[in-house]
């Protein structure tokens, strides 16, 4: 039977092992934390996204966990519109939010029984070359396979050896997340229980309703780098920061509580790795997930790139054998996802720009600007999500 070993269980690497385990490959996933854990925050599902889950797991229930996203809207800190909300056509495939629990429940019930799961497992480097299937190292202990997928996230050591001109750097922000339970959640008016976004001098604050599972998940955004200080005191922070915005973001940070905070320094992959595909002996090693395009937040792709890696993959390994036919199979992987992940992490970056935009006269240009600039970004968004869709 085919072996592959899965490198980290965070989002990409769960999808990655749960298909190619549909697949017909006999699966070991290694997992340094102790556990299999979902940060306790949620995100947002573009079309592609979901599509790549429902192409993975049609099974997985995934409509069933996640929250439709409304569209609340642009904002500048004083509540003036920068750009009012549109409704949404309806659409088969519109995006949602899902709590991460959730959606690692639903990625984990669909390992299947042909996933070994290994934990506490720090993977400290690759062995490829020497005509021999790849192997990756923990310690002493070699693990081999005809496949490696790599999706350790952006410090992966296994990116590091076979593509050390991919360097992780700052993208100049942090972040912070936080899901503010439903019990918790203080009583918002109709508009702005649609929550929405607003754009500060270098700031941003992003909030969504999970309207499935009760309460509201916030994102913020901070031009410079992580804080050093203890939650509670990044907390006191934020509610400074944020004084005087427009509600619901004063009321929204008063009812965090510290163990809410999920902070975040926010980095990047510059350049992107020269390739996502490896041969060595009759196996390959590929990069999958943010360990092959680690990128900022702004367009809330990450996860959804991971997940269309995850389903190209298990398409273009479904039925081969270790051999030349694997080695096709990398070399096409590294093809087809290389410029689809060049493309999203330049839109990204561009979105990076408006939401760095400080000082008076950039922040008029920006403003004047957003109107006809976030159509055509998020419209551009929305159009990388939709031209996407699932291999065969
Ligand atoms: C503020 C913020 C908001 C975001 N919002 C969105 C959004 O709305 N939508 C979206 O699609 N994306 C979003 N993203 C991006 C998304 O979170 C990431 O792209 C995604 O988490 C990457 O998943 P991953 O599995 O590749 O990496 P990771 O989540 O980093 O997982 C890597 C896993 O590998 C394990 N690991 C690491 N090193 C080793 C090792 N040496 N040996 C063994 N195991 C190891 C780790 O413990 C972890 O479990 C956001 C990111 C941020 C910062």
């Amino acid at each position: 039977m085919r072996t592959a070993v899965v490198v980290g269980a965070g989002m990409a690497g769960l999808a990655a092992a749960g298909a190619l385990a549909r697949a017909g490959w006999r699966v070991m996933l290694l997992e340094r934390g102790e556990r299999v854990a979902a940060p306790p925050t949620a995100m947002v599902l573009w079309p592609n996204g979901l599509r790549a889950l429902e192409s993975l797991n049609p099974e997985g229930g995934w409509s069933a966990i996640a929250s439709p996203l409304p569209d609340g809207g642009v904002r500048r800190p004083d509540g003036q519109w920068l750009v009012p909300p549109r409704t949404r056509a309806g659409a088969c495939h519109a995006p949602a939010v899902v709590h991460l629990e959730d959606l690692y429940d639903a990625l984990v019930a669909g390992l299947g029984d042909r996933v070994e799961i290994r934990t506490g497992v720090a993977v400290s480097g690759v062995r490829v070359g020497s005509g021999r299937r790849p192997a990756v190292v923990d310690g002493r202990t070699e693990h081999e396979a005809d496949l490696v997928v790599a999706a350790d996230g952006i410090d992966s050591p296994v990116r590091r050896a076979l593509a050390p001109e991919a360097a992780a750097v700052g993208s100049g922000f942090a972040a912070w997340q936080a899901v503010i339970p439903g019990w918790r959640t203080p009583a918002l008016t109709g508009e702005q229980a649609a929550g929405g976004e607003t754009l500060g001098a270098g700031y941003r604050f992003v909030s969504i309703p999970l309207s499935r599972r009760g309460g509201v998940y916030w994102v913020a955004t901070a031009a410079g780098a992580a804080r050093p200080e203890s939650p509670a005191t990044q907390l006191a922070l934020l509610r400074r920061w944020f004084a005087g915005w427009h509600a619901p973001v004063s009321e929204l940070l008063a009812a965090t509580e510290p163990e809410d905070l999920v902070p975040q320094e926010v980095r990047e992959l510059r350049p992107l790795p020269r390739a996502y595909g490896f041969g060595s002996g009759p196996g390959g090693v590929v990069l999958l997930g943010d360990a092959a395009h680690a990128m900022p937040h702004h367009l809330g792709q990450g996860a959804c790139l991971a997940f269309e890696d995850a389903a190209t993959l298990r398409s273009l390994t479904a039925d081969v054998a270790p051999g030349p036919e694997l080695h096709a199979a990398i070399d096409a992987y590294s093809r087809a996802r290389r410029p689809r992940t060049t493309t999203v992490v330049r839109q990204t970056r561009r979105m990076s720009a408006v939401v760095q935009a400080r000082g008076r006269l950039a922040l008029r240009a920006r403003d004047a600007a957003l109107n006809q600039l976030r159509p055509r970004l998020l419209g551009h968004a929305h159009g990388l999500a939709a031209d996407w869709n699932p291999p065969d």
